[in-house]
This record gives structure tokens, C-alpha cells and sequence, in this order.
């Protein structure tokens, strides 16, 4: 469904069911990451995008102090006072939206409950960040309903920490970011030290193709944070036989870890090298893309891949069988693995024409392998979180 629909749909159910119409209507994206893998905790650079699948959420003050909410695809309500906004067990969408709210409560002064309801058409848990959505879309519109004001890196904080306190994900500020700063035909190039953000032109015409697996491996068990740790001992190594200050592997370069490896334990070693690597992609994606060279971009992703598997280990069976599948269709400009790796998407650089044909061939492929097609999403780079009514 187009979004526009989302959003037709999104009023009708509104009206419908509180008796009146909502004040304000906020829009937030999801987003994929396209290059730059592990690199946020790192304190390093990542290249995503804001994505044309997103979700609206409307709201309308209410009289006293209490809070209606609903999930419009469910249509499931939940009810709540506005002096008690807390985590749930149950209905676990409410969390995103009581965190964000929870978190503008410290940014200003919230004095009445609200009627509020949001529907998106992002699928769920599939590595488009829906959750990032949800919180953005109603952080926008609780800041325009309460005339609180807040910058967007402290509204993509309070999103993060909604993860962290009210869903217990400890996400990176990255989903946030990407879903605020979109730009239409553009992509977002992030520096994870400063949190300071621009947009970077896309090299002309090209979409992604977004490839769920469906595959969900060790994550779960730890593996993430084993990652971390490697990464930290790496850097702490660094620190210690560089001359120049070392706070992450953001301050090492591929040609200090080629001399001064030696004396790290060979795995860690590795594992540091994949985000050493990763940020120098960046940078020189950035550049390619500033000169309109996108076959040489796509070719870095394809690198980025190929560390992820053979340095990182964070790929898996299936993201390899896309990514190699990829490789050999003709039309396939760039494929890696997209987020944490371990299972979920990878993300696919094609030329807009080609993309049905290219996604099909994609899902046969994979079908033919593994029983079942991966889901594909064609992707452009797409505006940014914004207000769509109100005062
Ligand atoms: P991802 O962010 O990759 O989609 P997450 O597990 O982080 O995956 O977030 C998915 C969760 O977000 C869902 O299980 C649900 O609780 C919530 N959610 C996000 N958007 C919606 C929506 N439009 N309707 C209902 N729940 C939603
Ligand atoms: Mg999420």
C-alpha cells in the first residue's frame, strides 16, 4: 500500500473510532544501512538511507489526564494515565511510544493526556527499523502537541533510550538518525563521534533492493557483544603502540593494523580489522558518490561483505547465498549484509529499471536453495521524518 493510502486509511480509523479528528499527524521513515557495518560503537561512519515505507501517527489532546492509544493495524487499544507512563508486558508496540513519551517529558512540561493512534506499512522486525519509525513519528508529534521543542539528535536520543529503558533493545543511535535526516534521492552520512549528520548525494539513479532472509542465527546468544569486546581489546591494543591517541577503532587506520598487530590475539585481531576497513569504505564511498561513480560504490559493498564473512564472522549461510547470487546477476550493482548480521537483510544497489527483474531472479534463486523465497523490498532513498498536520 502507498503511503498516502497509510495515511487515508490512518484518518479514517481515527475519526472513527475517537469521534473527532487528530490535531496534529506526524510521518517518520524506517531506513536501511547501506555501508558501514559495526561501526556506530566504534565511534565511526555510516553511510543509510530513510526509506518509502514508514508510519503516521495522529493524536489529539485530551481533556483530563488520560491517554488512549492504539495500534491502527490491530486496532488494539491500551489506556493509560499521563502521570504514570511505564514499561508493559503486554502489547509491546506501546512501549516505543511511552519511552519517546517519557523522554519528551524531561525535555518540557506535559499537562493533559491524549487520544492517540498510528498505523505504518513497514514490515515488522525485518531489519527496516520499524521501531525507530514508531518512536519518531511520535516524538515529532507529541513535541508539535505539547510545543516542546527538541533538536533532532536529542529527539533520536530519546528514541534510543526508549529502546534501551521501555523495549530492552540497546540499539545504536543509527535507525534514529536515518529516519529524521532522510532526504528524497539522497543518503545520510553519519560520523558516530560527534553525532553530526549530512546528506550525501545518491550518484544519480539507483534504488535498493532489501532481501529478508528470514534467517535469525547466534544474536541472540551473546554474539554482538562478543563482537564489542573484540573490538574493545583491539582499540585498548591500539592505544597502547600508537603514538597518536586512540579512544576506538575509529582512530585506526588499515595500514597501522598491517605494522602494529602484532601482539593481539589473532581473532580479535580480525574482528577489529572488519570496522578499520568499513570506515575507509565510507569515506571513499562518499567520494565516489560525489562523483557520480556508483558501479565503484556498489563495488565496495560487495567488499564489505566479504570482511563481514571472512574478518568478522557476522554473516551466515543465507546473507552468503544472496550476496554471492547477487554477484552474478546481471544488473546487480552492489550487495552486503545490512545491520548486525548473524540472519535478517541484505541490502542490493540495482538501477531502478532492473529492479523487479533483479528481485525476482533474487527470490527464485533463493527459494531454489532453501525452500522458501527471501522477501524483497524495493527501496528508494526517501524524505525524512516531518509533520504532516498540525497547529
Ligand atoms: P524492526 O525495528 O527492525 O522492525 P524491532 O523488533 O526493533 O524490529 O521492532 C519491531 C516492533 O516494533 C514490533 O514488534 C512492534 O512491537 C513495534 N511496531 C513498530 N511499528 C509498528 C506498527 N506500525 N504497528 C504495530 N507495532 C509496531
Ligand atoms: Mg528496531
Amino acid at each position: 500500500m502507498l503511503n498516502e493510502d497509510i495515511y487515508k486509511e490512518l484518518l479514517t480509523k481515527y475519526t472513527g473510532h475517537f469521534g473527532f479528528e487528530p490535531e496534529v499527524v506526524a510521518y517518520a521513515p524506517g531506513r536501511i544501512e547501506v555501508l558501514g557495518n559495526h561501526t556506530d560503537y566504534n565511534e565511526g561512519y555510516v553511510i543509510s538511507a530513510a526509506i518509502n515505507f514508514g508510519t503516521f501517527f495522529a493524536v489529539r489532546k485530551s481533556a483530563g489526564q488520560g491517554c488512549r492509544l492504539v495500534a491502527g493495524d490491530l486496532m488494539k487499544e491500551v489506556v493509560f494515565d499521563i502521570g504514570r507512563v511505564e514499561p508493559a508486558g503486554s502489547d509491546g508496540w506501546q512501549n516505543y511510544v511511552k519511552g519517546t513519551l517519557a523522554g519528551l517529558a524531561d525535555c518540557g512540561v506535559i499537562e493533559c493526556g491524549f487520544d492517540g493512534m498510528f498505523l505504518g506499512n513497514i514490515p515488522l522486525g525485518s531489519g527496516l527499523s520499524s521501531s525507530a519509525a514508531l518512536e519518531m513519528s511520535a516524538g515529532l508529534a507529541f513535541s508539535r502537541l505539547y510545543g516542546i521543542t527538541v533538536d533532532s539528535v536529542t529527539l533520536a536520543k530519546i528514541g534510543q533510550k526508549a529502546e534501551h529503558d521501555f523495549a530492552g533493545c540497546n540499539c545504536g543511535l543509527l535507525d534514529q538518525i536515518s529516519s529524521l535526516a532522510g532526504e528524497s534521492g539522497k543518503l545520510v552520512k553519519t560520523d558516530f563521534r560527534s553525532v553530526v549528520y549530512e546528506s550525501v548525494p545518491a550518484g544519480g539513479d539507483i534504488c535498493f533492493l532489501m532481501c529478508n532472509t528470514l534467517s535469525k542465527h547466534e544474536l541472540a546468544d551473546g554474539a554482538y557483544n562478543k563482537l564489542r569486546e573484540a573490538c574493545e581489546q583491539c582499540a585498548a591494543h591500539f592505544a597502547k603502540v600508537l603514538r597518536h591517541p586512540v579512544k576506538a577503532l575509529r582512530d585506526v587506520t588499515m595500514a597501522e593494523w598491517a605494522i602494529y598487530r602484532e601482539g593481539l590475539p589473532e581473532e580479535s585481531a580480525r574482528k577489529g580489522a572488519h570496522p578499520i576497513g568499513e570506515n575507509e569504505r565510507v569515506l571513499l564511498g562518499v567520494r565516489l558518490l560525489e562523483t557520480g561513480d556508483v558501479a565503484g560504490f556498489g563495488t565496495l559493498m560487495f567488499d564489505s561483505h566479504a570482511s563481514s564473512r571472512v574478518l568478522f564472522g557476522n554473516s551466515c549461510e543465507e546473507l552468503d547465498f544472496v550476496v554471492a547470487a547477487a554477484g552474478r546477476i546481471p544488473g546487480i550493482l552492489g550487495a552486503r549484509l545490512s545491520g548486525g548480521g548473524f540472519g535478517g537483510s541484505a541490502v542490493v544497489l540495482v538501477h531502478p529499471r532492473d529492479a523487479e527483474t533483479v528481485g525476482r531472479a533474487l527470490e527464485n534463486s533463493f527459494a531454489a536453495r532453501f525452500g522458501h523465497p527471501c522477501e524483497v523490498s524495493v527501496i528508494t532513498p526517501s524524505e525524512g521524518a516531518h509533520i504532516v498536520v498540525g497547529p
